[in-house]
């Protein structure tokens, strides 16, 4: 007899909204995470001024449903981001030329959406490819080619055009993404659901083996073994595969797990004695259309004034690895190239480079970079009952986004409390 229902790999949102979601159904769980802490991609650090901030996943805006419910139960207050005053562009624009780009760069994106990724002509197109098929101004193919190094942090000359396109498909707000944000850091709410998971939690708790050569499924941490009737592994694709299985997976799940690679994202706070961009009517944005794969938003509140600033794509893989110092003058001086000498003197510069992160990947999702990987998603959505795979990769809605994560564990803690109740077989055994 296995010694519980199900057991669940890994405590970033996926994993944690999956456990109770099945706990509430009165299954018994047990969560297991490789880390000290829970949230995965969501976490925090304390700066010098004793402020709490998210080093990873931190914004969200009212489209995102089930994060909004999330928070309303947990009864905590969102922060709407500063966002009166100019976006600052670089090289200098006016406020026209800039935003009249954007929209064209979005009208090229609308063409995206609108196309139908199960198109034969569009298979094996990687989005470079794409883009350069279509009969747009070269600034404005370059401004598109910037936006998915930054937001899919990777080289548009590596990732697959109808992934891109069904992944942008599911996301759907009309609103800022960067809207809002929690006063007590993103990665308190992570901590909150843990709480409520209570012994059903185990940290420190690495799985490096999964056993499913009987009709129940056996894990290992580090030497002891966990069995259960049902596996959710709650991972990015880049990190399930990983891990080791006997039998080994079926050919077709192994090729899906194959097809995805990680993003490179490094995330900067940069803290000042006071949020100075606002007296020169700015709201603190910036876009950089050169170096590409940057971006900085407004992230104060309170008493706390500060800036965050993302790095993405090939930009973050080329800092990873170079000395923090650089790393550091370089954004002071892109910062204060944007708003003035004030903002080279910050309270607190904190750095926290996600590249090649252990347990995570390297960016806000990893992306499929295998052009003839059409069906990855659908394979790892199906799983090899009783495994299941989830993770915001995976999510009918804002797949790389924390909405998507919670989605991704409300789908899967679906599937998994629907087959116990149906006693349905692995698609995998005929
Ligand atoms: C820098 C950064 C900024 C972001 N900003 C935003 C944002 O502002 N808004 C937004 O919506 N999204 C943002 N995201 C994306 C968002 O955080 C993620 O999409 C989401 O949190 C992913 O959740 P997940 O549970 O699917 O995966 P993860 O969070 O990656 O969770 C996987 C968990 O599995 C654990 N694990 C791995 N291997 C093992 C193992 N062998 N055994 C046990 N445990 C294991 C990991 O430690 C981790 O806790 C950001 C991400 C990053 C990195």
């Amino acid at each position: 007899m296995p010694e519980r229902d199900v057991i669940i790999v890994g405590a970033g949102f996926t994993g944690l909204v999956a456990a109770s979601e099945l706990a509430k159904a009165g299954l018994d769980v047990l969560l297991l995470e490789a880390r000290s802490r829970v949230g995965g991609k969501v976490e925090s650090a304390i700066l010098a001024n004793g402020m709490r901030v998210d080093t990873g996943g931190q914004f969200f805006c009212r489209d995102m449903p089930q994060l909004m419910a999330l928070i309303q139960t947990y009864d905590t207050t969102p922060v709407m981001a500063y966002a009166d005053g100019e976006t600052v562009f670089r090289p200098p624009v006016s406020p026209a030329e800039g935003l009249d780009l954007w929209h064209r760069v979005d009208a090229l994106r609308e063409r995206m959406l609108a196309t139908d990724p199960r198109d034969p002509e569009l298979a094996g197109l990687t989005v470079a490819a794409w883009v350069a098929r279509q009969d747009v101004p070269a600034n404005v193919a370059q401004g598109f080619l910037r936006l998915v190094k930054g937001l899919w942090c990777r080289s548009p000359d590596e990732i697959s055009f109808t992934y891109l396109a069904s992944n942008d498909q599911r996301i759907t707000n009309t609103h800022s993404e960067l809207e809002m944000f929690l006063a007590e850091t993103m990665h308190w709410l992570a901590e909150r659901i843990a709480a409520d998971l209570d012994h059903r939690l185990r940290l420190n708790a690495c799985v490096n083996h999964v056993d499913r050569s009987s009709d129940d499924i056996t894990v290992k941490v580090d030497q002891e073994r966990l069995s259960a009737r049902k596996l959710i592994l709650a991972l990015p694709p880049t990190v399930t595969r990983r891990l080791s299985f006997s039998p080994a997976l079926p050919a077709p799940l192994n090729r899906a797990l194959a097809a995805w690679g990680a993003g490179d994202a490094i995330k900067v706070h940069v803290t000042y004695a006071r949020p100075f961009w606002r007296a020169q009517a700015l709201n603190g944005s910036v876009l950089w259309q050169e170096p590409q794969g940057l971006y900085a938003c407004d992230a104060s509140h309170g008493e706390h004034a500060g800036l965050v600033v993302f790095i993405g794509g090939p930009l973050a893989a080329d800092w990873h690895g170079r000395s923090r110092e650089e790393l550091q003058a370089f954004i002071l001086g892109l910062l204060a190239d944007a708003f003035g000498p004030e903002a080279g003197h910050p309270q607190e510069i904190h750095i926290r480079d996600w590249v090649a992160d252990p347990w995570s990947g390297g960016a806000y999702s990893d992306v499929i970079v295998d052009l003839d990987a059409a069906d990855a998603e659908d394979l790892l959505n199906r799983g090899a009952p009783p495994v299941y795979f989830a993770s915001s990769e995976l999510s009918l809605s804002f797949p790389g986004y924390i909405e998507g994560a919670i989605v991704a564990g409300q789908q899967v803690a679906g599937r998994v409390l629907s087959n116990i109740k149906q006693g349905i077989a692995t698609p995998w055994q005929g």
